[in-house]
């Protein structure tokens, strides 16, 4: 499951704009950040999670602009309708999902006459 997006950060080790700050879910909530731009290849996840890498974090990260808040709200929608989809399918057989849609629509259909 993605993470939620706080903001982006130069990549300090190949200068893309594209990295991505997160925070650890674990006891710490450690910031830390992304880097998978397509322009370089990107460098991976990259923890610093003691107190001089967090400042570095703190002190570098550009909040997501509006426009950017609202792109990241839209890719976690899908995501999670995704997997809304895969779980309704898993338990009824993907097979039998469209059966019983068109059945509870002909059964409703029938009581409005
Ligand atoms: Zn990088």
């Amino acid at each position: 499951m993605a993470k939620e997006i706080l903001g982006h950060i130069t990549c300090p080790h190949c200068k893309s704009d594209e990295a991505t700050v997160h925070q650890a879910a674990g006891r710490n909530k450690a910031f830390y950040y992304r880097c998978y731009s397509d322009a370089t290849g990107g460098c991976g996840t990259i923890q610093i999670s003691l107190a001089a890498g967090q400042k570095f974090i703190k002190e570098n990260m550009r909040p997501l602009n509006k426009i950017e808040v609202k792109q990241a709200a839209e890719v976690a929608a899908n995501d999670a309708s995704i997997s809304q989809v895969k779980a309704a399918k898993k338990v009824v057989g993907a097979e039998n999902t469209d059966n019983q849609t068109s059945f509870f629509a002909k059964f409703f259909e029938d009581e409005d006459k």
